[in-house]
């Protein structure tokens, strides 16, 4: 059974450690989320998506179920909805549950959706929802008691953004250890061409990175321009994310992952 711990990024790790020092926060944010955008998102799951299940989208259903057995969660529900951008989300803390765009249902191998769904898995493992929402609570309350000022709002929105990053970098890492470095670099060649069949190197993006720091490297003026447009995105470049579980793939923690996963 995988643990938040074997997968997760030092520096999420680090920032869930900080909010876990408020006493009774996971509670007190659980419930408020339970009662909160949790069902809301429920009904609007259940209006608008379709469900999998046995019946009706058997192979998301079985896949999912899959995926979470392997990671050691209970099976999150799982909704398909329309959308030709290949995307994927989860939400919730008490009934978590799992979107994925029809585009990846369609375009992507049994292997790669279950590296996509490992991924989302990944986000239930470590709690990145509900401390997401112990954050937002934190600086709600913060501002409306005057100990958050609006001049660290911004600073603090963008220190959100970057463990939003790095909360990315520990799902990918459950995307790896689910499914296997490889098929990780052949489903994020899909996610970022939109293609079904992309032919050739499996690692572009690894050599990309390479070729998008140099770049980077090559004046300060570039690095400026690069970091000031990533301080406000909440995932890190594809090539980034590539990069990064290529320099995993090579740690004790992804090889014994990866040995439990293929044992059982
Ligand atoms: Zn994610």
């Amino acid at each position: 059974m995988m643990t938040a711990k074997d997968i997760m990024h030092p520096n999420d790790l680090k920032t869930i450690q900080v909010l876990q020092k408020i006493p009774c926060i996971d509670s007190v944010c659980r419930k408020i989320m339970e009662y909160g955008y949790e069902r809301i998102f429920r009904g609007e799951n259940l209006g608008t998506m379709v469900k999998a299940s046995e019946r009706c989208l058997p192979r998301v259903y079985t896949l999912m179920k899959r995926t979470a057995n392997r990671i050691g969660i209970g099976v999150p529900d799982v909704y398909v909805y329309n959308d030709p951008v290949m995307n994927a989300f989860t939400y919730g803390e008490t009934n978590p549950f799992v979107c994925i765009s029809s585009s990846c249902v369609e375009k992507l191998t049994d292997d790669e959706l279950v590296c996509l769904m490992a991924h989302e898995c990944g986000h239930i493992l470590c709690k990145h929802t509900l401390y997401n929402s112990v954050v937002n609570l934190v600086q709600m309350f913060g501002e409306r008691m005057g100990i958050i000022t609006r001049s660290m709002s911004k600073p603090i929105c963008l220190a959100l953004q970057f463990w939003s990053r790095q909360s990315e970098y520990s799902a990918d890492r459950c995307a790896a250890a689910v499914s296997g470095e490889r098929v990780f670099q052949q489903m994020t060649m899909k996610l970022a061409s939109g293609l079904v069949d992309v032919q050739g190197d499996p690692y572009q993006l690894v050599h990309q990175a390479q070729e998008y720091n140099d770049f980077e490297n090559q004046s300060l003026w570039n690095k400026i321009q690069q970091n000031c447009r990533m301080a406000f995105y909440s995932h890190p470049q594809m090539v980034n994310r590539a990069k990064e579980i290529d320099r995993w793939k090579n740690s004790f923690a992804y090889k014994k992952q990866r040995l439990a996963i293929n044992i059982n």
